[in-house]
């Protein structure tokens, strides 16, 4: 089992309460498949411009990453700019220049098109990107997917276009909000799984993460951190662990979203330790294993 991941490749500059960080690698693509391979082997399908780093290259070989689907371009790599106030919670944009991103035609290697059902993360990017990439794919055995407030105002109907060919719905609480104009979560759950994902996972940040199906509601809580540096790339760290982890187990059942859930929320918990990918670059297993047993603890209770 593989994950096959679509999304941004890019140079991010961040200004957090504690620091800040310039030109150092981000994008979705990376935080999620970073993330993911702890779980399982990732293969990214994005693009980068003729000034991206070799070294970041590099750090993504490291995690024995497939990047033979990162295409290499004329013209600047995407870049994005952000703040974040005491309200760690929501990112605010400064500038994003798409720069080759708005080229970006993707096609499959044919070492992609034959991995046996992958796992799709359709990540943060243009939704006519993931409806490209996703078109490309025979058998995938499930699909998540991701957005932005920049796509939900940008590219409203192409983002329900890619909503109606998924399984499962990733985004946040003032994304799931802002998508479909209902304040309460539960109701916004409902209709975004009446657009198409069956599951939808609304994360709250340091609030935790709620997930939604038919038949049931599941709260996981955020680990409470001491130290919390810079949030950039939380989201797509959490979906990364959550598919790798439900690739490593080829699972689809609810316990198993469960647990897919909190290794997406310990991995999470990790990432914001430092800027950019500080912190998962000296990230180990046992540290993962250690924290996911803290999750357990952290929410156990005896029934009366
Ligand atoms: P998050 O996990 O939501 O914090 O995602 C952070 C990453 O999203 C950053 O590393 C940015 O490079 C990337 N990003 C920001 N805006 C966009 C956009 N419009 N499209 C794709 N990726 C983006």
């Amino acid at each position: 089992m593989s994950v096959l991941i679509v999304g941004s490749i890019g140079i991010d500059s961040v200004k957090t309460p504690f620091g800040e960080a310039s030109d150092v690698l981000g994008g979705s693509a990376v935080y999620a498949s970073v993330s993911s391979s702890f779980f399982n082997k990732a293969f990214i399908i994005s693009v980068v411009g003729s000034d991206f780093p070799d070294e970041y290259m590099e750090l993504l070989k490291s995690y024995e990453i497939d990047i033979t689907g990162v295409e290499k371009i004329p013209g600047q790599t995407f870049r994005w700019k952000g703040y974040y106030t005491y309200e760690l919670n929501e990112a605010k944009t400064l500038e994003t220049q798409l720069n080759v991103l708005s080229e970006f035609d993707p096609v499959l290697p044919d070492s992609y098109r034959n991995l046996q059902d992958p796992h799709i993360f359709l990540a943060n990017i243009d939704p006519d990107l993931q409806i490209k990439v996703l078109d490309q794919i025979k058998n995938p055995e499930l699909v998540v997917l991701d957005t932005m407030n920049y796509w939900i105002e940008n590219k409203p109907e192409s983002l329900k276009e890619a909503m109606s060919k998924v399984d499962v719905m990733v985004l946040n609480d003032g994304e799931a909000r802002e998508l479909t104009g209902e304040p309460n979560l539960v109701k916004a759950s409902t209709k975004i799984r009446e657009l198409g994902p069956k599951r939808v996972i609304i994360k709250k940040g340091e609030h935790g993460a709620l997930m939604f199906s038919d038949d049931s509601i599941f709260s996981a809580p955020a680990y409470p951190l001491e130290f919390i540096f810079d949030p950039t790339g939380a989201g797509d760290t959490f979906a990364g662990g959550l598919i790798g982890y439900l690739s490593d187990v080829h699972g689809n059942k609810e316990e198993d979203y469960r647990k897919a859930v909190i290794f997406g929320s310990a991995m999470a918990s990790f990432v914001v330790e430092d800027f950019s990918l500080e912190r998962m670059k000296i990230l180990t297993w046992d540290d993962i294993k250690e924290r996911y047993y803290q999750f357990k603890t952290l929410s156990h209770f005896e029934l009366i």
